[in-house]
């Protein structure tokens, strides 16, 4: 089978035994996210969450820290690892940039500020009294509020384009200034953003991801409360800026920000926000894109690398595709409890068909090839 090696950027022909022969397969190294949520209490666990993450490719994901209590001390960290012990696939774990602890480098991979909400002063001070390290920075401009973007054809409070462009830039020179070097965009969406962010690289390492549904849609086409995600979706123009900046590799990473939510309220204003789509990221990914060596890249070494985890080939663990198959989204074949994906009725291009995990093939064509006790 072919299998794409992110590491030298070329497809090579090995040896892999599937659990059954298909025509037309290819293989990646499983897939890494760097933006996932857990929620906890019942809207998502680590049990959903792995069966989910595995139906989508992933071998390994990354905890945001507002889970429900907020990633913040030692005793809410200890009820994670509990929680996640013996699941098959990797969990790391970001912590709340507001809170007592800091990473550690193995378990703890960095810094994150995302779902919890602060303003210019707040962020100020903690850069001025935090060790240095990786931040996973959700940029926003809490300050001026609004819901959607200006431009957003809903009779609702909106927010400036620019606030996000805006945030970066404070946010980044304010780390800056007191040490820290290392920053990751959370969620890029706007064409100022992407241009604030070439600026700062000539002063920081500063590295961005973006979302499929950021990719896939604009403004006009928010057709229910499952489309209020954060950041909004933004104009045709800042869409089609995003594309460019995936084409030239100045958006380093695809993040899927899998958000799930019980059904939402279609009241725009009272609404979570989230779209919970970990399991269809990478054909959205690749629909959008149709550049499958681009999404494999983005979805495996690129993340891993700013993350400071190993990235060689393992043909241990590896993601098998099928680029030709074609399917309609359908939320209730979602093994993930949040039903609230914007994808929902929408046809994507390239399915996962199996993973295997650290040398074992743990699904396989819509089939789990454990048993949960066997694992927890
Ligand atoms: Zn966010
Ligand atoms: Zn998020």
């Amino acid at each position: 089978m072919k299998i794409y090696n992110p590491v030298i950027r070329r497809w090579q022909e090995m040896k892999i035994d599937t659990p059954a022969n298909q025509k037309g397969l290819v293989a990646s190294p499983t897939f890494f996210d760097i933006h996932t949520h857990v929620r906890l209490l019942d809207q998502e666990d680590y049990n959903s969450l792995e069966r989910a993450a595995l139906a989508g490719g992933f071998g390994a994901v990354l905890i945001q820290p507002n889970t429900k209590p907020p990633i913040e001390t030692e005793n809410v960290l200890k009820m994670h690892f509990e929680l996640a012990k013996g699941k098959i696939i990797d969990y790391y774990w970001t912590c709340s940039f507001f809170g007592q602890l800091e990473p550690d480098g193995k378990r703890i991979l960095c810094y994150s500020n995302d779902g919890i909400e602060y303003d210019t002063q707040k962020i100020f001070w903690t850069f001025k009294s935090k060790k240095p390290d990786l931040l996973l920075d959700h940029s926003q401009f809490y300050e001026v509020g609004g819901l959607f973007y200006e431009g957003t054809p809903l009779n609702i409070q909106k927010r400036p384009i620019s606030s996000e462009s805006i945030s970066i830039f404070r946010n980044v020179m304010l780390g800056l200034e007191y040490g820290f070097k290392r920053f990751h965009i959370q969620h890029v969406t706007t064409e100022f953003s992407i241009e604030t962010i070439q600026h700062l690289r000539e002063y920081a390492q500063v590295s961005c991801e973006v979302t499929p549904h950021h990719l896939f849609f604009n403004m006009e086409d928010i057709k229910n409360t499952n489309f209020k995600v954060n950041p909004p979706f933004a104009t045709e123009k800042d869409r089609q800026s995003l594309l460019e900046a995936v084409k030239k590799d100045i958006i380093d990473v695809f993040a899927t920000d899998h958000a799930p939510h019980h059904e939402k309220t279609s009241d725009f204003e009272r609404a979570a926000y989230g779209t919970s789509g970990i399991e269809v990221a990478f054909s959205a990914f690749y629909t959008i894109t149709m550049d499958l060596e681009k999404t494999i890249q983005k979805m495996t070494i690129a993340p891993r690398k700013i993350l400071g985890l190993e990235t060689d080939l393992d043909l241990g663990n590896i993601t098998v595709i099928d680029p030709e198959a074609e399917y309609i989204v359908d939320v209730r074949n979602f093994h993930s409890k949040g039903k609230n994906c914007v994808f929902d009725g929408i046809k994507l291009k390239g399915k996962i068909v199996g993973v295997k995990l650290k040398g074992k093939w743990v699904y396989w064509d819509g089939e789990f090839l454990f048993n949960d006790q066997e694992h927890s």
